[in-house]
């Protein structure tokens, strides 16, 4: 059970959670040292040349000559534009944040366009907070609950914690509480509680000081050791974006406004006293600013003041880095008569580098469906059958798709207790899932027998 579920709100972040699901093999994009792309590396398979371009991006970035700039990133559906945002993202840390949007959802927000943009700006701005933190070992002697979980927070037991010489106690909240329960801790174990962040972590059973405390954790070191007492010091970094402190700090949203999603339109003083306390953190030495990757696809059904808000918040000196993505060529910009290509302006066009990605070859899809089959913990069969056909649908219908099937077919299998994807298999839930094009096709075979259709005039 997740904190969400807990507090008993409903998460409406479902969409986005998938997409983002869908490119967890992309560990960065597959870089040597001298910035060219392998053939396969870190997840990434293929478009070497968008790769290396993103490459030469990335290091502009470090290097920091991106102010203003952005990338687009343009090709077919399926082409890995998405995958390649991701990769960037990913080398610039694993804690950098990452966010993204389609162009036509500034539409559907319940919130004006420019609301809806300056939240995604500042979901994908970092802020580096650190702390230091207490961590503090210990056998525990006693774990006592009074009552259920509690959605409050309020004490609804305590444990007792044995250090070297001396007994302490803690008040435990349900966060606590689930934790000790998560990692099955029981009187006699050996934990550690970092005071900061409240995590409780398992140790081992028996209570042994070999002296050994960096191999528990790094960053470690001993505050007093005079009789072995287990106290240490680390520096804790807690990564949170300027748009979590917005939404915890506007009084008429609280935190539980972030797992619902329903931020509803922040309050510009909000947003003024969050920079100013940020600041303030960043020359007491507390923060640090992190430009982290907002990735818009679709950007063509974006419109004519949605550009211009966007050039202008690129200047902003804590911009986050902005990638674009289309499938469209040349294309009217939306709110105005006039054509352009990929639907954008010229003015942001001229600041953009445009990357192209084109279709993959059959080794590649093949290549990229072992990855997100490994990724999924999926078997395939030795003889290969299935991962043919896989890559023939990949290459026929989309590559979407063809990994959509990767996970339906591996829950046929299993329940059908077998642990290798054959390719009956495939077939099975091919027979049960159109792809769009198959859809599409089916539509028009049947639409007089659909609702809303006009009956054929014979
Ligand atoms: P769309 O225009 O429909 O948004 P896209 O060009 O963004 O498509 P992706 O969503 O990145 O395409 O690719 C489809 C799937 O294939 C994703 O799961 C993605 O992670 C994976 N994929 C695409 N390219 C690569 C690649 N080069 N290496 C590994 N996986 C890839």
């Amino acid at each position: 059970m997740d904190v969400s579920q807990m507090a008993g709100i409903e998460t409406k972040d479902v969409t986005r959670l998938d997409r983002v699901g869908a490119h967890s093999h992309i560990l960065g994009l597959g870089l040597d040292d001298s910035g060219q792309a392998r053939e396969s590396s870190q997840g990434m398979v293929g478009q070497l040349r968008a790769r290396r371009g993103a490459g030469i991006f990335l290091q502009m970035i470090k290097q920091g000559k991106v102010a203003g700039r952005s990338i687009l990133l343009a090709g077919q559906p399926g082409t890995g534009k998405t995958a390649i945002a991701m990769g960037l993202a990913q080398s610039l840390g694993h804690d950098t944040p990452f966010h993204m949007i389609s162009g036509s959802e500034v539409f559907s927000m319940e919130m004006s366009k420019t609301e809806a943009l300056t939240q995604a700006l500042r979901r994908a701005i970092g802020v580096r907070i650190k702390e230091e933190s207490e961590i503090i070992e210990g056998e525990v002697v006693e774990i006592q609950v009074d009552r259920p979980a509690s959605q409050t927070g309020a004490k609804i037991g305590k444990m007792v914690l044995k250090t070297t010489d001396m007994e302490t106690q803690f008040d435990l909240g349900s966060k606590m509480i689930e934790q000790l329960t998560k990692e099955k801790i029981s009187a006699g174990d050996v934990i550690s509680i970092d005071k900061a962040t409240g995590r409780i972590t398992r140790l081992g059973k028996s209570f042994t000081r070999s002296g050994d405390y960096d191999a528990l954790s790094t960053n470690t070191r001993l505050v007093s050791c005079p009789d072995g007492e287990l106290q240490k010091r680390k520096e804790v970094v807690h990564v949170v974006t300027l748009h979590d402190m917005d939404v915890i700090n506007s009084r008429s949203q609280g935190f539980i406004a972030l797992f619902s999603g329903d931020t509803g339109e922040i309050k510009s003083e909000v947003r003024d006293q969050i920079d100013q306390r940020v600041s303030e953190w960043r020359e007491q030495g507390k923060a640090d600013m992190m430009s982290g990757v907002l990735f818009i696809d679709e950007v063509h059904m974006l419109d004519i003041e949605c550009f211009s808000y966007l050039n202008r918040a690129l200047e902003s000196p804590v911009a986050p880095i902005v990638i674009f993505a289309t499938n469209r060529g040349i294309t009217t910009i939306r709110g105005t008569e006039d054509q352009s290509p990929h639907g954008i302006p010229t003015d942001l066009l001229d600041r953009t580098l445009i990357i192209p990605t084109k279709p993959y070859t059959e080794e590649e899809l093949s290549q990229i469906i072992r990855i997100r089959g490994e990724e999924e913990n999926v078997n395939f069969d030795d003889d290969d059958e299935a991962i043919d056909l896989l890559t023939e649908i990949a290459k026929t219908k989309s590559l979407r798709y063809a990994m959509q099937l990767i996970t339906t077919a591996n829950v046929y299998a299993r329940r059908q207790k077998q642990s290798t994807i054959r390719i009956e298999h495939i077939r099975h839930v091919l027979s049960l899932f159109a792809d769009s094009k198959t859809a599409v096709e089916k539509l028009g075979q049947y639409q007089d027998s659909l609702i809303g259709q006009k009956k054929k005039v014979e």
